[in-house]
C-alpha cells in the first residue's frame, strides 16, 4: 500500500504522508468533502492540515457537513480526499496559479491603439478594450473568432483614468475567465 505521496527531488516536507496526520485517525471523514476556496500562504508556506507533513504554499481550503471549521491540504491529500473529483483539485490549482501569473504580469502588459484611438489589449483568447464613457472610461471584453454564443461583457463601471480601466480591466479578465469555465 502506498502510504505517502513522494515527487522526484520532493524533500521530506513536500511529502503528503497518507499515515500521518489525520490520515491515522480512523473517525476522521475520508470522503464527502467539497472544494471552497484557495489560500495563497505565499513564501511563509503552511502545514497540510491532512497529513501534518507537507508544507505547502497554495492550500485547498476543503468544507466538510461534519467538519465545520474545514481543512486546509496541499495538491496530493486534496486528491486523496476528493476522490469523486479526482482531476478537480490539479485543474483548479493550475487555474489558481495560471489567474496568479496573469494578474503579477498584468502591468508588464503592452496595450495597443486601435484605428478609433480606444486602448486595447488581447490576452489569453480575451479582446479587452478601454473606450471614452462620458468624463472618463469604459471598459468591454470580449471572447473573439467564437462561431456561436460570442462573449461579450461591458464592465458597468466608469473609469476616470486610464490607469484604473486597465486595473479594471484585468478584473473583468479574471471574472469572464471565471465565468468560462462555469460554462465548462
Ligand atoms: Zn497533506
Amino acid at each position: 500500500m502506498t502510504t505517502a505521496f513522494r515527487g522526484v527531488g520532493d524533500n521530506d516536507d513536500q511529502v503528503h504522508r497518507l499515515d500521518s496526520g489525520k490520515w491515522q485517525d480512523q473517525t476522521f471523514p475520508r470522503d464527502g468533502w467539497r472544494f471552497s476556496t484557495f489560500k495563497d500562504a505565499g513564501t511563509a508556506h503552511i502545514r497540510c492540515e491532512m497529513c501534518l507533513n507537507a508544507r505547502v504554499r497554495f492550500a485547498h481550503t476543503l468544507v466538510h457537513a461534519k467538519v465545520p471549521e474545514g481543512i486546509l491540504v496541499g495538491l496530493m491529500c486534496a486528491e486523496a480526499l476528493q476522490k469523486d473529483d479526482y482531476y478537480g483539485p490539479e485543474r483548479r490549482e493550475r487555474e489558481y496559479r495560471d489567474d496568479l501569473r496573469i494578474r503579477n504580469d498584468w502591468h508588464k502588459r503592452k496595450w495597443k491603439t486601435s484605428k478609433i484611438g480606444n486602448a486595447y489589449i488581447n490576452a489569453r483568447g480575451f479582446n479587452i478594450s478601454i473606450w471614452r464613457k462620458g468624463a472618463g472610461y469604459g471598459v468591454t471584453i470580449r471572447v473573439e473568432n467564437r462561431f456561436e454564443d460570442e462573449f461579450v461583457r461591458n464592465d458597468p463601471k466608469m473609469y476616470m483614468n486610464l490607469k484604473e480601466a486597465k486595473l479594471g480591466a484585468l478584473d473583468r479578465l479574471m471574472e469572464a475567465r471565471a465565468e468560462l469555465r462555469r460554462q465548462g
